[in-house]
């Protein structure tokens, strides 16, 4: 085994190293996170419900009393 071997796999090593390292944190710092949410936020406007429903949605019924609502802006 040369030299230049021997640096180039020590050079590869540590690099696996810390690609693995900064995997797992990355996997941890997610894991802890909450997931940021892709729901909108509906309020009712007649009876003041407030609840989520999917993006995507641009009008969504209260779960409460069935009305119809648009999606809150903040
Ligand atoms: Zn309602």
């Amino acid at each position: 085994m040369t030299a230049d071997s021997l640096i180039f796999a020590y050079v590869a090593l540590l690099l696996a190293a810390i690609a693995a390292i900064a995997g797992l944190a990355e996997r941890r710092r997610r894991s802890f996170e909450p997931e940021p949410s892709e729901d909108t936020i509906f309020r009712c406007r007649k009876c003041a419900y407030v609840y989520t429903d999917d993006e995507d949605v641009e009008v969504s019924r209260c779960p409460q009393c069935g009305a119809t609502n648009e999606a809150v802006e903040f």
